[in-house]
């Protein structure tokens, strides 16, 4: 198959990249950046979903399209930007694809559409309400009603992945991490609530800031400690190609993540250990996120099977450390 790629330069469309050349497939790929990545079955385009023209001359001759590709942000300022990549790209994206013969289209959504943080009933199944509350979430609700719609009106053989939190092993130690910095990291937690103007949780945690690096054990404001689900990047993409194969996954909506959601109490600790950097015990002034996502439904149907639990992601994490020295 000729499978396009879109978001091929980010996490998830990297390795999954590599996993599709890898299985033999021709792989179109198509992301704002270049990957840097050369193969004989694999052809690049450097541009933007969200314009038409673009999007026409990339959809020609493929089979299956990975839509990947959006803007993450949950800054106000880029309301405008991620509405481009992730609604109205989706949207063109869907109306070229729509006349010609593709077999297979599968959107990256986000568990942010449900939202996770604030669940109605737990496990958080595929029927759980949604009603997001970020405008990134909304974004993602708003492009998962776009393929819906399309495979209402012409047949689109239509999947919707909902991920949850998803991360390279390597990228858990490392304090430059777009996502592990302001999840884990006292520094850099700091910093990201003092741009996002959040006063009061920067107060929470200046307490805490005497210099010296720490990990942050985050509980809300009641002491229930952040319980969030987090992926590793492979896993995801093993959900992702089974949406690609199997004839079940067609018309529906899976969410895609661990088997475990991981407590902040129990495995900050853990990677304390493994960084021989202190913990902060936090109180913050916001409700924890505390969630458990289902994933039965993609297992009983797609024979999705996570391989990766929080203990393997940190010790894979700190290998990494180990041999690169970073
Ligand atoms: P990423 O940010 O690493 O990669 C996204 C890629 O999309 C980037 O390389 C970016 O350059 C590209 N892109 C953005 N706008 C574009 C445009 N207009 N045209 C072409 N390319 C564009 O993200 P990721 O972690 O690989 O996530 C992949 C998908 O999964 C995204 O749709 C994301 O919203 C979704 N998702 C991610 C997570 C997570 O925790 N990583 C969780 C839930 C859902």
């Amino acid at each position: 198959m000729n499978i396009l790629v879109t978001g091929s330069a980010g996490r998830v469309g990297r390795r999954l990249v590599g996993d599709l050349l890898a299985a033999d497939h021709e792989v179109t790929s198509v992301d704002l950046k270049d990957p840097g990545v050369t193969h004989p079955h694999l052809t690049h385009h450097s541009g933007s979903i969200a314009d038409p023209n673009f999007v026409e001359r990339v959809v020609d001759n493929v089979d299956a399209v990975v839509h990947l590709s959006a803007l993450m942000s949950w800054k106000d300022e880029d309301a405008e930007r991620m509405f481009e990549a992730n609604v109205n790209g989706t949207e063109r994206l869907l109306e070229s694809v729509s006349r010609r013969p593709v077999r297979r289209f599968v959107l990256a959504s986000s568990g942010e559409v449900y939202p996770e943080n604030n669940p109605v009933k737990l496990p958080i199944d595929e029927d759980h309400p949604t009603a997001p509350t970020s405008f990134y979430g909304f974004t993602k609700h708003l492009a998962e009603e776009s393929v819906r719609f399309f495979i209402r009106r012409y047949q689109l053989k239509g999947v919707i992945l909902r991920f949850s939190h998803t991360q390279d092993a390597p990228e858990l130690f490392d304090p430059e991490s777009w996502f592990s910095g302001p999840r884990f990291f006292l520094s850099r937690k700091l910093q990201t609530a003092q741009e996002r103007g959040q006063h009061d949780v920067a107060e929470a945690l200046t307490r805490y800031d005497d210099g010296e690096e720490k990990l942050v054990i985050s509980r809300g404001r009641d002491g229930t400690p952040f319980r969030m689900h987090i992926t590793e990047t492979a896993d995801i993409v093993q959900g992702v190609v089974r949406a690609l194969d199997r004839e079940e996954a067609v018309g529906e909506t899976f969410n895609i993540g661990s088997d475990e959601p991981i407590s902040f109490d129990e495995v900050v600790p853990r990677m304390s250990e493994y960084l021989g950097i202190p913990t902060a015990d936090v109180r913050l002034p916001v409700d924890a996120p505390s969630y458990r996502t289902s994933n039965q439904k993609a297992k009983r149907l797609l024979g999705f099977q996570p391989q990766w639990d929080f203990e393997r992601m940190m010790k894979e994490g700190a290998e990494f450390r180990h041999t690169t020295g970073r």
